[in-house]
């Protein structure tokens, strides 16, 4: 089998934005699908690929960029020569999201070819993943927070994620871009959180790198330890690796990161030799599933958990393809009071991760990434672009 095109469909979706407290529709944003096409009628898909996942278009000029390199590296190639394509990306210094959307095209490609799901391509080990609960951001008072965790526990959610308040306030709901961080109003946050749930449910914090020094990452740390949370992530700027040093020495509670550093899994083998953190974190824009599964299997041959960032079609693949030990969770949202994620965006027909009583979603079991489309929207929302 041949490569014979690649190709981005461009079209329009309404752009949703999390503002005011509400998830706000406001205007329109531009979604896209790689489409990579072989000889024998193969064709494999990848939404999305910007920064945030698989809902978020890629921009004009990293839509061009795909194309230059995709159509010059992979046209009259073998398209399950996978691991050939990632070898060669990383040599020519490939951003890590087109990376990966190739990447992860072409799993779909050859999974689709073979009629299987993507993680039975891998090796399939769970038909179904755990999920948390993960809030957006500055989403309300502390006890708006608490009764949503409540909200969530009843919709059979097992554990919860708070993001806190950042480049927000917390008692105004203003815009303030120069404090990220607001760590009394984050504790509160916590304590009102742990006594409305009870003692069982599982807890994770958040604060998104916005810990402007090593002692306020401490202090929320030893809050943590106190109201026994699960895990304590990407507390302050991942290039202050000594500072993760010091923190994960001091603190009990395992600390989670690097989420957003650059170096798919070469910096995340770097930061496990270092002790920089206890758990490590990595997503399938990070290297594509190709890195996402080299990454996993460095944790687990050093006992260390890799917990997987962001939801979607792709992370949960490499999921069904992965233990529990070692990947625990699904990471479920963004959501808000009155924001469930229970609704596929008008290009699909189904979403990716219905969840059950039991707080776990299913894996897809669909061909490829398992993506039910819906192609008169694409075709009637079509966007002509140069690219
Ligand atoms: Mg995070």
């Amino acid at each position: 089998m041949k490569i014979t095109a690649v190709d981005i469909i461009t079209f329009e979706v309404p752009r949703e934005i999390f503002r005011d407290r509400r998830l706000l529709v406001d205007g329109i944003a531009h979604q896209t699908l790689t489409k990579i096409t072989a000889d024998e009628g193969a064709e494999g898909y990848y939404f999305g690929g910007s920064g945030h996942g698989d809902r978020d278009g890629l921009l004009p000029d990293q839509r061009r960029l795909l194309l230059a390199k995709g159509r010059s590296m992979l046209i009259g190639e073998d398209p399950f020569d996978r691991e050939k394509f990632w070898h060669w990306m990383w040599v020519s210094k490939t951003p890590e999201n087109i990376l990966s959307t190739l990447d992860m095209a072409l799993w779909d490609l050859q999974a689709r070819a073979f009629g299987v799901p993507v993680h039975k391509l891998l090796g399939g080990c769970r038909e179904k993943v755990k999920a948390y609960a993960s809030t957006y951001p500055n989403m309300g008072t502390p006890d708006e927070y608490a009764e949503h965790a409540v909200v969530c526990k009843e919709a059979g959610y097992q554990a919860y994620k708070i993001h806190p308040y950042y480049f927000a306030d917390p008692v105004t709901f203003e815009p303030v871009p120069g404090r990220p961080s607001h760590v009394k109003a984050d504790i509160e946050a916590c304590r009102a959180i742990r006594q409305a749930v009870g003692d069982e449910m599982v807890l994770m914090f958040d604060p998104w790198g916005t810990y402007c020094n090593y002692e306020e990452a401490l202090w929320v740390g030893r809050e943590l330890e106190m109201l026994n949370f699960a895990w304590y992530e990407h507390p302050m700027p991942e290039y202050r690796v000594r500072s993760y040093e010091r923190l994960t020495r001091e603190l009990d509670i395992p600390v989670l990161s690097p989420e957003i550093a650059a170096g798919s899994l070469y910096t995340r083998a770097d930061w496990i030799l270092r002790e920089a953190s206890d758990m490590t974190r990595i997503d399938v824009l990070r290297g594509g599933i190709t890195g996402v599964k080299k990454m996993v299997s460095i944790a687990e041959a050093y006992g260390v958990r890799c917990e997987i960032h962001m939801g979607g079609f792709g992370n949960l693949q490499i999921l069904g393809a992965t233990s529990e030990d070692t990947c625990e969770y699904y990471e479920r949202g963004l959501l808000a009071p009155g924001v469930t994620c229970n609704a596929p965006p008008p290009y699909l027909n189904a979403i990716c991760d219905p969840l059950d009583s039991d707080g776990y979603v299913m894996v897809p079991q669909g061909v490829g990434m398992g993506y039910d489309i819906n192609w008169d929207y694409i075709a009637s929302h079509r966007v002509p672009t140069d690219v």
